[in-house]
């Protein structure tokens, strides 16, 4: 049984005030949340103040992103070890607006799932077409490569230590969310891609999806039989919200 997993990716949001009411507001609803397993990916900086709040929660820590390298002369950058020194469970990687943003290609991206995976994180690996790929009937195609990359770095068994989240770039931040039946046919597509390497890794694997998921749309999406939460953009700033979602996991 695979046990959902709701994760917040906050991306560059918040105050330190801001922040600080978001997660006591989460903390607070959180006896509501039966099933999932909830996370929250604040900003670097927030890391250390969102670890000590949640410390004594079930609610797990994330990382919006990691470098490849070990610690050393790369200024700007954060390595696997900070994240795991701040309380970090999960890193989030190769997320689309690093993709598409910040250049990073899926080599780049399953360099920075392997050295996230040698720190004992457990990296969220994001995947997903454009919509010009999607209207192109390339959606798979795209999917495989990214998956591709990471199983050629780290192996199939590597790729079994993560979570997968497929976020069709068209629905991030755009309030149109892929329908049910959309969401459903790519993690098919992914879990069968990846029972041909291992049946249980596939099996196991916790495929999320991502995109304008709301407390409104959460119960249809996380119904599916391959959807196992979600990786949540916008609505993860609203604590109510975010709840809402959480509770539909
Ligand atoms: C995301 O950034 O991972 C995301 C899914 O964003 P949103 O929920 O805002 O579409």
């Amino acid at each position: 049984m695979r046990q959902p997993l709701v994760a917040g990716n906050w991306k560059m949001n918040g105050t330190l005030d801001s922040v600080q009411a978001l997660v006591e507001g989460i903390i607070a609803g959180l006896g509501e949340v039966q099933n999932a397993e909830v996370a929250v990916c604040p900003p670097f900086v927030y890391l250390e103040t969102v670890g000590r709040m949640v410390g004594h929660t079930p609610i797990a820590l994330g990382a919006q992103n990691v470098a490849k390298e070990d610690p050393g002369a790369y200024t700007g950058e954060i390595a696997a070890p900070m994240l795991t020194d701040m309380g970090c469970k999960y890193v989030i990687v190769g997320h689309s607006e690093r993709r598409n943003i910040y250049g990073e290609t899926d080599t780049l991206v399953a360099e920075k799932y392997d050295r996230g995976l040698r720190e004992g994180l457990v990296p969220i690996l994001c995947v997903g077409e454009l919509l010009e790929e999607r209207e192109a009937g390339k959606t798979e195609e795209v999917v495989a490569r990214q998956l591709d990359a990471v199983i050629q770095q780290v192996g199939i068994g590597g790729l079994g230590k993560g979570v997968i989240a497929y976020e069709p770039v068209w629905a991030i931040g755009t309030g149109r969310t892929a329908t049910p039946e959309q969401a459903q046919d790519v993690h098919a597509f992914i879990r069968e891609r990846l029972y041909s390497h291992d049946p249980a890794v596939a099996l196991a694997i916790r495929i999320l999806y991502g995109g304008s998921v709301k407390g409104s749309n959460a119960e249809g999406l996380f119904g599916m039989a391959d959807i196992d939460g979600g990786l949540i953009g916008g609505a993860s700033l609203d604590a109510g919200e975010f709840l809402a979602i959480c509770q539909a996991g």
